[in-house]
């Protein structure tokens, strides 16, 4: 058995499937006499491809974003017509009669032992340029998701080194029953859209794709972080009548869907989703959502072969506004740094991401890029439909009062642009994503200028512990039940309230039932999760009374450490609503 970060709860058995970088096939990698030079041919054949793609990119890029973020595309082609890297893959493939993505593999595994030998750090870093070129061309030989895992049919467990957002849309058709990685931590990409989904997912599961292999059997409880490869019949039987007691519980909230949202002395609450796609959308209507309380748009940008000008960010936004309950989207730009890169932004070498050049700050070093965001999330408010829309915007990672004034200023730049243009154009509130703490320090001014408040806790989590979100090493810090974390929470939630300023919390901890119940006692009425969280904590929510909340919230801040406030509410949940004791996990 192995122990990881349990990142979306429930039991789940299925077939392992293994996302390596470069997929070789066993079975074809080595190659007969005769197809050696069909085999040379087809490298020929996705180089090819592979630079009209870098061209396209080039070109796409050098438009939207500037002639010097594109340069990094006329570099990878540069490597990918490299005389000394093309020799060496076909010596591989005729000498050692390897298929091409073997040779590359072995090729790929030979820089990675040169670079990192390299004295020169600035050379050191082009591995990742080198890497970059090799995958994308292996992805021209054998698409990394296109074979059939071993085992034939029936729920597949995803297992990754890191899951990308472009392998998560490529996997958009599959049945995915539950995801394990390498990497990442609660609020990594992988763990957000398994959670979006309902599939249960284990991150932080060191060197496991060393030990499974396509076809085996795993067990993946993401409520407590175990993962079990082919686990002998007595546990295999264990765990199936564990996944039975999950589906049906899930099943039963499910038929919440058409109650309200009220606590159980009648007060309101308004359960937004998390989306990052129209998927999420649809399954934010399923799940009964009120609305969409925070719509990444940056998905687009990951998922997308090059840059989406204008247009097609009016045209996907429009989709996400009609697809969403009520037509009701707040729309936050660009969150892209940290642990989400595009090559064309330039933002690869970084002695510490999180904490430099990332989201807001990132937005703002691109005017052009910028605006036209704005301005199709401007015009995607008016346009979206016949019916009424409520359309909001919002900006990640402010930490100043300057940030929000330049801002806001920017939007009504747009609006008057395009007013100048002949468009007609709708009010847009303009809100602040509170996530770092210097912006949690001056709230009061902040307020003044902000037209509603989204609380991101998952940043602000990791900058106020300084404990990376994504590092499993420091994931014990990260932990939004710790006691400052509860302070800073409380003194937010007041400011917002006393201002008459709307605030919504948008981090994950909106979907964990101990958080909800002592958020509602701070004073907080609108949340948005991943939408499979939402009937869970509708049924928390009708099991809780405002002054019981309250209650709580007083002895979870007598206590002094995150131990103790998390074996303190594991009590409280298990009083208030046992039938949730499968789904609560700290
Ligand atoms: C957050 O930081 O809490 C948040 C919701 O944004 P993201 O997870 O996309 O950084
Ligand atoms: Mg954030």
């Amino acid at each position: 058995m192995r122990k990881g970060i349990g990142v979306s709860p429930g039991v789940v058995i299925g077939k392992a499937y293994c996302i390596h970088e470069i997929f070789v096939n066993p079975k074809t990698r080595r190659l007969a006499e005769n197809k050696i030079f069909a085999e040379l041919r087809r490298f020929e054949l996705a180089r090819e491809r592979t630079a009209a793609d870098l061209r396209a990119l080039y070109e796409k890029v050098a438009s939207q974003v500037g002639a010097e973020q594109a340069g990094v595309f006329r570099a990878h082609e540069t490597i990918l017509h490299d005389p000394a890297f093309t020799a060496k893959v076909r010596e591989r493939i005729v000498d050692h009669r390897e298929a091409a993505p073997a040779a590359l593999e072995h090729v790929l595994a030979a820089y990675t032992a040169l670079f990192t030998r390299m004295e020169d750090e600035y050379l050191r870093e082009r591995l990742v340029d080198v890497r970059d070129v090799i995958i994308r061309l292996s992805g021209h030989l054998s698409p990394v998701l296109a074979q059939d895992p071993e085992g034939g049919s029936g729920p597949l467990i995803l297992v990754a080194s890191e899951l990308l957002p472009s392998q998560v849309v490529a996997l958009g058709m599959r049945e995915v029953a539950g995801i394990v990685t390498q990497s990442g931590g609660q609020t990594s990409h992988a763990a957000i859209l398994a959670r979006s989904r309902g599939i249960p997912a284990v991150s932080g599961v060191e060197g496991i794709l060393r030990n499974v292999k396509n076809g085996d059997t795993v067990v993946v409880n993401g409520s407590t972080g175990h993962v079990i490869v082919n686990p002998d019949a007595e546990a295999e039987s264990a765990y199936r009548k564990l996944q039975r007691e999950f589906v049906h519980l899930k099943d039963v909230l499910a038929e919440n869907r058409d109650l309200a949202a009220v606590t159980a002395d009648g007060t309101a609450i308004d359960l937004l989703a998390n989306i990052n796609s129209v998927e999420d959308a649809r399954a934010a209507v399923a799940m009964g959502a009120a609305g969409v309380g925070l719509f990444r748009t940056e998905y687009l940008f990951l998922t997308h072969p090059n840059v989406p000008d204008e247009e097609e960010q009016l045209t996907a936004y429009r989709a996400i506004i009609e697809a969403s309950p009520q037509r009701r989207v707040t729309i936050r730009t660009l969150d892209l740094g940290g642990d989400k890169t595009i090559p064309y932004l330039g933002h690869d070498r970084e002695a510490n991401p999180f904490l430099g050049w990332r989201s807001i700050r990132l937005s703002f070093e691109h005017p052009q890029f910028f605006t036209t965001q704005i301005r199709a999330i401007v015009r995607s408010a008016m346009q979206a439909s016949t019916a009424p829309t409520d359309v909001r915007i919002m900006f990640p990672m402010i930490t100043t009062l300057e940030e929000m004034r330049r801002v806001r200023a920017m939007v009504h730049r747009v609006r008057r642009a395009l007013v100048a243009e002949g468009e007609r154009v709708a009010e847009l509130p303009i809100g602040l994503m509170l996530e770092v703490p210097a912006a949690a320090v001056s709230i009061e001014s902040l307020l003044e200028i902000v037209d509603f408040v989204s609380i991101g806790s998952n940043d602000l989590v990791q900058y106020l512990m300084a404990a990376d979100r994504d590092n499993p090493k420091v994931s014990h810090l990260c932990q939004p039940l710790s006691p400052p974390v509860l302070m800073v929470l409380n003194s937010v939630i007041a400011a917002c309230n006393r201002a008459g300023k709307p605030v919504t919390l948008c981090g994950e901890m909106a979907g964990h039932p101990r958080a909800f119940v002592l958020l509602i006692g701070m004073g907080l009425r609108s949340f948005s999760m991943s939408p499979a969280f939402i009937p869970m904590i509708k049924d928390l929510a009708r099991h809780l009374t405002i002054e019981g909340a309250e209650k709580i919230l007083t002895g979870a801040m007598r206590l002094k450490t995150t131990n103790q406030v998390n074996q303190f509410m594991a009590d409280q949940i298990s009083r208030l609503a046992p039938n949730l004791r499968p789904l609560d996990s700290a």
